[in-house]
């Protein structure tokens, strides 16, 4: 049996017989840039997430990039990020001039860990970026009593988890801003690249759309220095199509976790923990085990395909070596980061499957 790690043209061959017809609409409609589709789509993930705004943008780096200069971080300003997790909150800080700050996750959700940002935090720090990693809220209440505190930002990459909760509400209705990226492999996935910010501040919403396209208000009347970072009608066309499935989709994905944490209980993986606040749409389905490298091999053999999220932690990554830190500095990351493998996992996966690669797991400690 094959078991590929993704299969990204699945969702799109359900759905043909609707994609097609809004995709010939889009292309003979002559407004490719910033026209009806997106203003849908943005309203549609506005009120799925229960916000005010969202402003669709080029991609998920983009959302934060664009809201860190929206909230008006920049040089002298210390941002928050997390030592394990996909690089482009890092990144966008350092792009706008402010200083990366790094903490520690927990090592068992994979997400940011409360008290070790507590004790990075400056007079200096003017925001927190938590990922929900892998789908799973971040500790939301503790890191926002600490914005509050201190009277900063919460900024919620949620590039992971769309369709996700913490204490029942959506992810990306709790930070001042939620980025999201609409990236082939995510929860609802573009055939491109695409990515939104869910905000209830209709002032930052207003900067985003300015900074989006050049910096404009009014045609040619440049007020801030901006970006070309405009959502395309072909992606949005698309994801309008595919939101109402979202949920549907990402109940399925909890039900092929459930399964893989079943069939693996009795065997010495560590399968990933629920958190009673918050529900996770398994973005990834990622175990850990001291055995990792030879068990990812063992896989392959079998067909089975896995990818490393992620094998290295930020702070021993070449291109941010600036920032002075050294192995030891975050036990959590970097253990993590040694011991984690992401396992197949799609809502079109079948039962089959799972079992297979299940029955395989068992069969490398047997
Ligand atoms: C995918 C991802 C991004 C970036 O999104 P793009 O649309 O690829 O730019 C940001 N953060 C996290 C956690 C991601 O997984």
């Amino acid at each position: 049996m094959e078991v590929p790690f993704f299969d990204l043209a699945a969702q799109q061959r359900f759905l043909k017989g609707d994609i097609l017809p809004a995709l010939e609409q889009t292309l003979l409609s002559g407004r490719y840039v910033l026209g009806d589709n997106v203003a849908a789509f943005e309203e549609a993930i506005a009120s799925y997430i229960g916000v005010a705004s969202a402003v669709g943008l080029n991609s998920g780096t983009d959302a934060l990039r664009l809201s860190l200069q929206a909230l008006a971080i920049g040089p002298g300003d210390e941002v928050i990020v997390p030592a394990f997790g996909f690089v482009a909150a890092a990144e966008c800080v350092d792009q706008v001039g402010a200083s990366l700050v790094l903490a520690d996750i927990d090592p068992r959700t994979f997400n940011l860990d409360p008290s070790d940002v507590a004790r990075r935090m400056t007079r200096r720090t003017k925001a927190i970026i938590p990922i929900h990693l892998f789908g799973q809220a971040a500790l939301l209440a503790e890191l926002l009593a600490l914005c509050n505190d201190w009277d900063i930002a919460l900024i919620e990459d949620t590039a992971q988890a769309l369709g996700g909760r913490y204490c029942g509400r959506l992810l990306g209705g709790w930070g001042r801003v939620g980025c999201f990226s609409f990236y082939p492999t995510k929860t609802l996935g573009s055939v491109g690249d695409a990515g939104m910010v869910t905000t209830n501040d209709e002032a930052v919403a207003k900067r985003l759309r300015g900074l989006r396209n050049h910096g404009v208000e009014s045609r040619y009347d440049h007020r801030v220095v901006g970006w070309n970072s405009r959502l395309d009608e072909v992606q949005a066309a698309v994801l309008r199509v595919k939101l109402p499935y979202l949920e549907r989709w990402n109940r399925k994905r909890a039900a092929i976790a459930a399964r893989y944490s079943r069939r693996l209980a009795d065997t010495p993986v560590k399968t990933p923990i629920l958190s009673h606040k918050s529900s996770h749409v398994f973005s990834v389905y990622a175990i850990l085990t001291s055995e990792r490298d030879r068990l990812k091999e063992h896989l392959a053999s079998a067909g089975i395909q896995s990818i490393i999220y992620y094998p290295q932690p930020l702070h021993l990554q070449a291109a941010y070596r600036h920032l002075g830190y050294n192995e030891g500095d975050f036990p959590a990351a970097e253990e993590v980061a040694r011991t984690v493998l992401p396992l197949p996992i799609y809502p079109e996966l079948s039962d089959e499957q799972v079992d297979y690669v299940s029955d395989r797991i068992h069969a490398f400690f047997a």
